[in-house]
């Protein structure tokens, strides 16, 4: 249900790491962050700012702008499906850039008609990134508007929240909220309640959800099951620091006037890019990095680094970053695992490994996500049966997409099909060693094509994408924009 395959999926269309998870289909487009509906210089931007999720491979052919065009490049030969969300801060960039502002009138209806478009192409939903440059320029009024679209084409709206930290809880609220005015379905992106502060919380969150299905607000949401967070380093940077785009947050980053300010907001007060949470460097772990001699950073905190290079944690931050132009991927040791487990054992939780493929050392949950699921959390400690772990992966995400042909083993349904021996599944992704393939799945179908064979890939690109189904004929926001 979350994942960031949205150029590994081409690059690599074998597509190993995932299929031999047993994954049929993955949702794309997340946290507001990809690369449809794009400029030129969106693409661009994007490229530069992504880099540590998605890579930029310099020989890409990028033959797409449109999410339909984006769509059309998948169907030529993947390993899996896959689906489409909208994500609002690219085409937030397309209109206002990466303005820190309101749109206006005019500029606001340019967004809903992008989305609108998005969504005539086949895409499944709209996703947000509120705590990633440009979503997090956005008022509710704005995201309000842009879901008044989505709730006439039938899709629905998943948003990484405003505050992960200090304010999690109500952030959560904010997205129910907005569900709820709208009328709009609700899925809460890796919804993992992360963070001391949040620390035996999620009965809280969980209160809230179930208050707010009990009134008729469609919420479904989607966790991982490991304790670490993983994005791009200069994510946790204020938004200050962001503002007109990469070049200039490099230029920032180089100043040495501006490094205090920096160092006290992250450090003392917490960034609003660290969700209002002073930063502890000793649990930021480095996982991806772009130039040969800073690999050797590779698995060490930041903590560590500084420490070893002779420099203030602050200042091996803005430099690494500045050496490696923005392309740092990290690991954030930020979990609970009594609201981990919390979280994954409600019925509205599904199944979603929010994984990074790209990095050297990147999070184990790229690599291990689902059977992880079947042999720590169903077989070893019980907190999940059998069906219920199965359905969080198939049945109720098929759900939430709206694609009533899948997800379900009866007659007439897509031949979409994993084969595992319940006794011997399991994870071997670890921290140190991230990129080890599961055991115990030796049959994986897809579009009833075999691509996982006796546990090897057949090389079979049996995938492709799926476009939302259709409600409608005519384009109501299209006319109402
Ligand atoms: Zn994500």
């Amino acid at each position: 249900m979350h994942t960031h395959s949205d150029l590994q999926l081409l690059v690599n269309s074998a597509h190993e790491a995932k299929v031999r998870q047993g994954v049929t289909l993955e949702v794309l487009g997340q946290d507001g962050l990809s690369y449809a509906p794009v400029t030129d210089d969106v693409l661009a931007e994007l490229r530069r700012q992504l880099a540590a999720w998605n890579d930029d491979p310099p020989d890409f052919a990028w033959t797409w702008r449109t999410v339909g065009e984006y769509l059309d490049r998948l169907d030529e030969g993947i390993a899996v499906n896959a689906c489409y969300l909208v994500p609002h801060g690219t085409v937030r960039m397309c209109v206002l850039g990466l303005d820190d502002r309101p749109p206006t009138a005019d500029e606001l209806a340019d967004m809903r008609q992008l989305v609108a478009e998005g969504l005539e192409q086949g895409a499944v939903g709209l996703s947000a990134g509120l705590t990633y440059v440009p979503g997090m320029y956005a008022d509710d009024e704005e995201v309000i508007a842009l879901c008044e679209v989505l709730r006439d084409y039938g899709g629905f709206y998943c948003p990484h929240h405003r505050n992960y930290g200090l304010r999690a809880i109500e952030a959560y609220g904010d997205c129910i909220e907005i569900a709820r005015r709208v009328g709009v379905p609700l899925h809460l992106a890796h919804a993992h309640l992360g963070f001391e502060v949040n620390r035996g919380r999620a009965p809280e969150l969980l209160a809230m959800i179930d208050a707010a299905r009990a009134d008729g607000v469609d919420v479904t949401m989607d966790t991982y099951p490991y304790l670490a967070g993983a994005t791009y380093l200069h994510a946790f940077l204020p938004r200050w620091m962001h503002a007109g785009g990469s070049t200039e947050t490099l230029a920032r980053l180089r100043q040495e006037e501006l490094r205090e300010r920096l160092r006290a907001e992250l450090e003392d007060h917490g960034s609003d890019g660290f969700h209002d949470v002073p930063i502890d460097w000793s649990i930021i772990v480095i996982s991806g990095v772009r130039t040969a001699p800073a690999e050797r950073w590779l698995g060490q905190s930041i903590a560590e680094a500084a420490t070893q290079a002779g420099r203030r944690p602050i200042d091996f931050v803005c430099e690494l970053l500045v050496e490696e132009e923005l392309g740092v991927a990290c690991i954030a040791h930020i979990g609970n695992e009594e609201n981990v487990r919390s979280i994954m054992a409600h019925p509205a939780h599904t199944a979603g490994s929010d994984g990074i493929l790209v990095g050297e050392r990147p999070h184990p949950r790229s690599y291990g996500t689902f059977p992880r699921y079947l042999a720590v959390y169903v077989r070893e400690l019980g907190i999940l049966s059998w069906e219920q772990a199965i359905r969080k992966m198939t049945s109720l995400p098929c759900q939430r997409l709206g694609f009533t042909d899948r997800g379900l083993l009866r007659p007439g349904m897509a031949a979409d099909v994993v084969c595992f021996d319940p006794d011997t599944v399991r994870d071997t992704a670890t921290y140190e060693d991230p990129k080890r393939l599961p055991e115990g799945i030796p049959y994986v179908v897809v579009n009833g094509r075999v691509v996982i064979d006796g546990g090897q890939h057949t090389g079979e690109l049996a995938g492709r994408a799926l476009r939302r189904s259709q409600r409608r004929e005519s384009s109501p926001a299209r006319r109402g924009a």
